[in-house]
């Protein structure tokens, strides 16, 4: 048994210090494979909190942008050297943090690394262009500046690679930064946030505060003193974000949901597409915002597609993802677990025909924790509630059409746009796919989920706002340019 004692409280890092909330308070971030497991306490922060959290980022502002480029790239190689050096520490947290098996929380990790040290290169590349002006006396040039104090709130289901898109190119291209990370997965945040320090990030230039989204989060996003802000999470948090940074003309940059669907084509491998619906699918128990969550299979090879998918999906092992042959683990938390379950609820209500899972996994060590089977709905219609709404959780609605055109339309029908896959040999229905699809990511033979850190990331419709994520896109985010003449 587990005492209080023996559970680490983790502190807020602000002005360059680690220090309480002054509200005295804590809140815990609990194991969901293992409920009654209290992973570490912390700070529930108050207004007071972040105002001086965010009074230290706007105070370091200047001195960080003169330090230049090139150094501020340095840091972010010793820090991407030191989250390597705690790798299985960290994984290990994400793991008993918020569920997703031990060898994908390594996965990202090690992503995280590359990711830092992709920005890390980006101290050494250029920062603007020189454009030839009509004056020959005169030399014109742009420049990129920072922002000035951005505001990072991260969800919980990517607690390191999604902070590290976001706070590394941030930091190389010379903002100071306060990040907000959820509840649900902040210990493994904090660690991430120690191997900066570490490193020896200058202080006041990353400030980290954990608390309540409505209380922290809003104070941060309404703070008159950013100058931007980067959100990724839910849609309805994203619409606060857009309005308060919209009324004072600070930029933004939203990723939320998605609902994103796999199409098979009769010509498709069937294999091959089963394989990666299962994994784009179920993979982080479905809580990717790229999971697959609808497959749209042509009528020809449906009952074909179906029954392979069922076998396949036999063989998933659920259960706590620190144990070895563990495949998927449990919900996130408890509210995620509750959320799938309703709309499984709403699935068999609204008519869908359940074939596969549905249920909560119970007895035994299940009943620690948060577990639902990989479900499968067949029959599912475009109309219905769990065709249209994010469900985040191990859930595929299968659906049926006719042909190509049928299926992308069905496939564009709901309000997201972030990912899209197509299972096909034919050249023709692949680009057709690619010019009518609905969706920032776009998928040719390979799953919905995974795209490659160093291409722009984000979606269409409903799920992005502002601009891209990743790669070179992130440096729009966050730089302004300015347009120089000098006139000799
Ligand atoms: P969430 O919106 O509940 O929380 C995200 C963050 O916002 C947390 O840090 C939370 O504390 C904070 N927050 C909550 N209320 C706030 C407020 N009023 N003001 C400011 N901040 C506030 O989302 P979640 O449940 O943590 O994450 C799941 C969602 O994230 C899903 O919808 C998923 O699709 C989305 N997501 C999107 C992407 C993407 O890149 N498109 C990636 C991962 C997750």
């Amino acid at each position: 048994m587990q005492t209080v004692s023996e559970v680490k409280i983790y502190k807020n890092f602000i002005d360059n210090e680690w220090v309480d909330s002054e509200s005295h308070e804590t809140i815990k971030s609990i194991n969901p494979a293992q409920k009654n497991e209290v992973v570490g306490y912390l700070q529930k922060s108050t207004k007071q909190d972040l105002e001086k959290a965010v009074q230290s980022a706007h105070k370091a502002k200047k001195s960080w942008r003169k330090l230049g480029q090139a150094a501020r790239g340095q840091l972010l190689f010793k820090a991407a050297n030191l989250i390597e050096e705690n790798l299985d520490d960290i994984a290990e947290t994400m793991t008993r943090e918020m569920g997703k098996t031990l060898p994908e929380a390594k996965g990202e990790t090690a992503r995280g690394v590359a990711i830092l040290r992709y920005y890390a290169g980006e101290g050494m590349r250029k920062n603007g262009d020189v454009i030839p002006s009509s004056d020959q006396d005169a030399l014109m040039f742009t420049k990129r500046v920072p922002l000035g104090v951005v505001g990072i709130i991260t969800p919980w289901n990517f607690p390191v690679a999604i902070p590290i898109w976001k706070i590394a190119p941030a930091l190389v291209y010379g903002n100071t930064v306060v990040f907000k990370p959820a509840t649900e997965a902040a210990v493994t945040a904090a660690k991430v946030v120690e191997c900066f320090v570490k490193a020896g990030i200058p202080e006041g230039v990353l400030n980290f505060i954990t608390g309540s989204g409505s209380v922290i989060g809003q104070a941060l996003i309404d703070h008159p003193l950013l100058n931007g802000i980067s959100f990724t999470g839910s849609e309805t948090v994203g619409e606060q974000v857009a309005a308060s940074a919209a009324a004072r003309g600070i930029k933004y940059q939203l990723e939320m949901g998605g609902k994103n669907p796999v199409i098979v084509t009769k010509d498709a491998d069937l294999d091959a597409a089963v394989e990666a619906v299962i994994s784009g699918s179920f993979r982080s128990t479905g809580q990717k915002c790229t999971a697959t969550s609808r497959v749209i299979v042509e009528t020809e090879v449906y009952d074909q597609f179906k029954e392979k998918l069922i076998q396949a999906t036999e063989n998933i092992t659920v259960g706590d993802g620190l144990k070895e042959g563990i495949w998927m683990g449990p919900c996130a938390s408890e509210s995620q677990f509750n959320t799938v379950k309703r709309y499984i609820e709403q699935g068999k209500q609204e008519g869908a025909s359940l074939i596969y899972g549905g249920e909560q996994l119970t007895g035994g060590d299940y009943d620690n924790g948060f577990y639902i089977i990989p479900t499968i709905f067949d029959e599912v219609t475009p109309d219905m509630v769990i065709a249209q709404e994010e469900i985040f959780g191990p859930v595929i609605c299968l659906m049926k059409a006719a042909n190509l055109d049928e299926a992308i339309e069905i496939a564009n029908y709901t309000k997201y746009g972030l990912s899209a896959s197509i299972f096909t040999s034919n050249i023709g229905s692949l680009l057709e796919f690619i010019d009518e699809i609905d969706a920032g990511l776009v998928r040719i033979n390979a799953e919905s989920a995974g795209v490659e850190l160093q291409a722009p990331f984000g979606g269409m419709k409903a799920s992005s706002t502002g601009s891209r994520e990743q790669g070179e896109a992130a440096k729009e985010f966050y730089t302004s340019i300015k347009t120089i003449f000098i006139k000799g």
